[in-house]
């Protein structure tokens, strides 16, 4: 007899749980491999602060709607905390602390002086007009005010929000603090002390990343990319302007596939006037869970978490996944690309891109100052080559996963800063 589930119960397992297994399962690997004791696997598998918010908003017609939000600092050992916001009508407490603990890791794998953290509020962003969404950002900030600031805990852009999302949290805080603190947020549109560089650099380092898995010339390698959005539109550009052909793009109004190549600038210019890949008049249309089993050289994942798992790994046939997004495959999906001989980059160094240009438009508003675009570039191309340096070496001399060794390395380095600063008291 089945057991009838009252449909006001919350599922037992929301994306957002799976998010957050994948996280302490790879926790757990790297924490074996490090030998770390209970306490510190403990300590690091639990946020160090987790809020939950109510934020009411007022709608156009009046009426009033209250949606959840959440701000989840993972660590501080290593610095402030920092890490994207999103707004996503799916987005739980589980993913936002799942996505806090890989900026950890993220953060420490590159070497740039910040814990992790995330932030998140569960609405559909397209769904709402400009000024209920700036009522419904404002009030967020006002909620998790305690926690933020420049020396605490550092929001930046993810899925939903964008630099006007971060100009109305910079301006949120600066009037409750009584002077401008640019240093609050990343991000930012140039007028308010954004960087050159930062709107797409997490795509730049995707190509950085691509580049440097693939140790071969681009000319003529095959990409196909999901997710079409912020990361994945410009990651496709920038991998066509280096000499690869991008055969296939996918966004949620559908996917579409040219064997002979897609003219990646086109496809933005129909984006932008459309409002979707759907449609676009040079290619065929896909299923959106064909795009995964194309054959081509390299897929990038540039959406959300748990696309690739056990059900459709074994049907890939990209010999290189780079990880645009965060946690886009599943730990049981890891080991069937493993022993299919798929190298993945994994999230935490493929898309570092984006928090290292973060962390340099941080570092000129706290100094006042700012840097040329190259100057930019090539800061930020040093740091992803060196991880990237770094990972690859540790996994040919231990003989593991680019992921596993990237995670070593990053949850060791926050392993080690925790020992190093003891226990309190
Ligand atoms: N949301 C981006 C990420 O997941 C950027 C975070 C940041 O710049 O702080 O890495």
């Amino acid at each position: 007899m089945s057991i009838m589930v009252p449909s006001t119960t919350p599922a037992l397992t929301t994306p957002g749980r799976q998010a957050l297994d994948s996280a302490l399962q790879q926790l757990h690997q790297a924490a074996e491999h490090l030998g770390l004791d209970d306490g510190l696997r403990t300590m690091l598998a639990t946020p160090r602060r987790s809020l939950t918010v109510s934020v009411p908003v007022r709608r156009e017609d009046g009426r009033m709607d209250v949606v959840q939000g959440y701000r989840v600092q993972h660590n501080v050992s290593r610095g402030p905390a920092k890490g994207g916001l999103r707004f996503h009508p799916a987005t739980d407490i589980h993913e936002v602390t799942a996505l806090a603990m890989w900026m950890t890791w993220k953060c420490a794998l590159v070497g740039i002086p910040y814990g992790g953290a995330k932030g998140g509020v569960a609405v559909d962003p397209t769904a709402l007009t400009t000024r209920e969404l700036e009522r419904l950002t404002r009030r967020y900030v006002n909620e998790i005010l305690p926690l933020i600031g420049p020396e605490k805990d550092i929001p930046a852009p993810d899925v939903g929000t964008d630099e006007q999302t971060m100009a109305w949290i910079m301006d949120t805080y600066s009037v409750n603090a009584g002077y401008s603190v640019p240093g609050v947020v990343t991000g930012k549109p140039m007028t308010l002390g954004g960087s050159l560089g930062r709107k797409g650099a997490t795509s730049r380092g995707v190509q950085i990343a691509a580049l440097a898995a693939l140790g071969r010339s681009p000319e003529g390698v095959t990409v196909a990319v999901q997710g079409f959005g912020k990361v994945g539109a410009l990651a496709a550009q920038y991998l066509a302007d280096a000499g690869c052909r991008v055969v296939a793009v996918s966004d949620v109004t559908g996917a579409v596939h040219a064997a002979s190549g897609l003219d990646v600038a086109a496809v933005r210019a129909w984006v932008e006037e459309s409002g979707g890949v759907a449609g676009y008049p040079h290619a065929d249309a896909l299923g959106h869970d064909e795009l995964f089993e194309l054959d081509v050289d390299v897929l990038v994942p540039a959406a959300l978490e748990g696309v690739i798992t056990e059900e459709n790994a074994p049907r890939i046939r990209a010999r290189l996944i780079v990880e645009g997004a965060n946690g886009p495959t599943t730990p049981a999906a890891d080991e069937i690309l493993a022993a299919n001989g798929t190298t993945v980059v994994p999230d935490i160094l493929a898309n570092a891109g984006g928090v290292i240009v973060s962390y340099l438009e941080w570092v000129q508003n706290m100094q006042a100052y700012s840097w040329s675009s190259d100057e930019v570039e090539v800061k930020l191309r040093d740091l992803m080559e060196g991880a990237f340096r770094e990972v690859k070496s540790l996994a040919t001399e231990r003989g593991l996963t680019l992921r596993e060794a990237a995670h070593v390395i990053g949850v060791g380095r926050v392993a080690d800063a925790h020992q190093m600063r003891g226990l309190y008291p």
